[in-house]
Order: structure tokens, then sequence, then C-alpha cells
């Protein structure tokens, strides 16, 4: 009896199995995802074809400017909600150092400057800068310091969360906060529509301006990534809002799940299914040991691909001039990922969490031009 032959089809499988085995980690970082025909990555100071920026990871979720005194009511409005949270009868925190002392570096154009470029010599490729008007974002700011460094940053848009709205947007009809948002991202490069958050469960007027966001992506085609104040309360609201708005969950992030720390990873698996992203992006700190495990199980899982890191960098604290050897805005790779490596992660896994989904997450085909 002949021997049965193997089909050319077959052997190329065969021949084609072994080679990507064998070069996974090279081939993974040459081969990188597929982009939509015409996507860009809209930074401040130009529109990148995505796999222009493969050379470096993407953070998503970061702030390099925030107006003075922001920061300080940020912690005011946590620490009430985390005291209104409790359950009766909790003893009262211990009051930490005074926040009002500590000084704003967020304004300091030659020290963010310099942030931006160790950051891109520790590896940055792109970053994302998570403010906005009501954070009293400022784009000239962000502009100035892309320039010096050569680090190319993606401005955003929106609104923020109940306690930082404009006074009067209680009063605002949907329309009005659509026009608004509109008029921001007109008004400069606009990459991504972020964060928009809920602070605690979502309010009436937060509800508003997630439906508004959904309608300026339809019209924009912007990504979105969130806020969820409170662990785990309405990151799945958050997702019913968008989708309900007609927007495809794959051009979401639900952010600050890391704060969610349940090793069932249940509320993550959850979005992950409906086909989003979970935003694990308070890293490389204290919050890694108990989101690593999260991870890893993710990973093992086969969900690598819904994975997005980033450091949400605010704090003093974390510059690299303060904080040399843990700090600094590429803390995500330099500090987080080697954890997750040492936890088992693959390389292969990691470089998509870290260089190809954020750049998937914010590559979009622009439906209006754009300016400056
Ligand atoms: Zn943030």
């Amino acid at each position: 009896m002949d021997k049965p032959k193997t089909t050319r089809r077959e052997a190329l499988r065969l021949l084609g199995a072994s080679v990507t085995a064998a070069a996974l980690p090279r081939l993974a970082t040459a081969a990188g995802p597929d982009f939509p025909p015409g996507a860009v990555i809209r930074t401040i100071l130009k529109d990148y074809a995505p796999s222009a920026l493969a050379g470096g990871a993407t953070l998503f979720h970061e702030h390099m400017s925030l107006r003075d005194g922001f920061m300080v009511d940020w912690l005011r409005s946590a620490a009430e909600t985390r005291a209104a949270n409790q359950p009766p009868g909790t003893p009262p925190r211990p009051s930490g150092p005074a926040q009002a002392a500590v000084p704003n570096v967020l304004i300091d154009e030659d020290l963010m400057a310099d942030e931006m470029a160790i950051a891109r010599r520790e590896g940055i490729g792109c970053i994302v800068d998570a403010g906005h008007p009501d954070m009293g974002r400022d784009v000239g700011f962000l502009r100035r310091i892309s320039q010096r460094s050569g680090l190319p940053i993606v401005a955003s848009a929106g609104f923020y969360s109940q306690p930082f709205y404009p006074a009067d947007l209680g009063s605002w009809s949907e329309d009005r906060v659509f026009e608004e948002i509109m008029r921001q991202v007109r008004a400069n490069p606009t990459g991504a529509l972020g964060e928009i958050g809920s602070w605690d469960y979502i309010t009436r007027d937060e509800r508003k301006v997630f439906r508004a966001v959904g309608r300026v992506h339809r019209a924009t085609n912007l990504p979105i990534f969130t806020h969820t104040g409170i662990p785990g309360k309405s990151a799945l609201e958050q997702l019913d809002i968008l989708e309900d708005a007609g927007i495809d969950p794959r051009r979401v992030v639900i952010g600050h799940l890391g704060n969610l720390a349940d090793p069932n990873t249940e509320i993550q698996r959850a979005i992950i299914r409906r086909g989003a992203f979970v935003g694990f992006d308070r890293q490389g700190g204290q919050g890694d040991a108990s989101v690593v495990p999260m991870v890893v199980s993710l990973v093992a899982q086969g969900y690598a691909d819904h994975l997005m890191v980033s450091s949400d960098l605010s704090s003093p604290r974390e510059i690299k001039r303060n904080n040399p050897t843990g700090g600094g805005y590429a803390k995500t790779l330099t500090v987080f990922a080697p954890k997750l490596r040492a936890a088992g992660v693959p390389d292969e896994a990691l470089h998509r969490i870290l260089y190809d989904n954020p750049r998937r997450f914010l590559a979009f085909v622009p439906k209006i031009k754009r300016t400056a």
C-alpha cells in the first residue's frame, strides 16, 4: 500500500506551524495587528499610520496637564465618597499628608518635557493624555512638551465625572453636551474621547454625558475610554449606554478595573465577552499585587487581546525626578510588565498588551479633518 501522500497544502501548513512556533517572539514583534485601511492615530502634532508607532509601548491613560488645585479637589471628593460608602460605624481613616502642600508638577513645562524625554528613552512610543477642559488640561502645554521631547502625545475630549462638570451641566440638553464635545474635538487635533467617568453609582447627568459621547463617537469615529470611580459600580452600565448608542464595544475601554480586586474577574470577563477592552490602568505601584493574578488568569483564558494597561500618573511622587527607581511615565513598562513576566505571562502576550492593543484601540478612520 502506498504511503499516504502529504498534500501540498498540508505540507505548507506543517512548515508554517513549525516556523511560527520557533520564531514566535520576533514574529509577534514584526508582524503586529492589522488596521483598517485609512486608519490613523491622531496625535497633537500629526496623524500617524498605526504601524509607524510599533517601535514603542503605547500608554492609553496618563495625565501630563491638570489645572492647579485639580488633584486637591479630586482627593477631597474621593475621601468624601469613600466615607459615604463605608458601612455605618467604620472608624475614620487617618488623614494622609496635606495634599494642598503638594506642588502641581503638571504645569511645569521644563520638568514635563524632561519626563516625556525619559519615558521615550525607556521605551514609550506614544502616550494619551486623559484630561479635557473640565480638568484644566492645557493642549498648548501638551503640544510644547511633545515638541520638546519628541514623544507623540494624543489629546482627548469630553467631560470627566459629576463632581467636575461645569456647574450648569445639569440643565443642559443632551444635544448641548454633544455640541460642546464636538466643539472641543474641532478646536484641537483630538485622538480619543476620555476619560469619561461615573464617579460613584452613575448619575443622571453622567448618563446624559455617556449618551452624548456615544453620538460624538458616531460623528467622529473616535475611540472611548472610561473612568469607573468606585470599583465595579456602573462599569457594566457604562458599556450598556455606549452599546445602546450604537457603538461597537471593540472601540471602548472600560477603565480602572484593576481597582476591582476580584480574583474571579467576573466583571472583567463580562466586559471582555461583550467585545470591549478592560483597563488595568493604575499600574506600576502598590496596586500591582492584586492586578498581576487577574492579568495572569485572563491571559491564560485567552483574553490577552482585550487587556489594556497604563498608570494614570498624576502625582508628583510618581514622576522620575522624585522617584528615580520606581517612577516615571514609563513605569507600566519598566515596573509593571516585569512583574507580569515574572508571574508567567508570555512575552508574546505582553507584546500584544503593551504594543498592539493600544494601537488597535486608538487607530480610527477619521470622519472629520484634523485641525491645525
Ligand atoms: Zn485618569
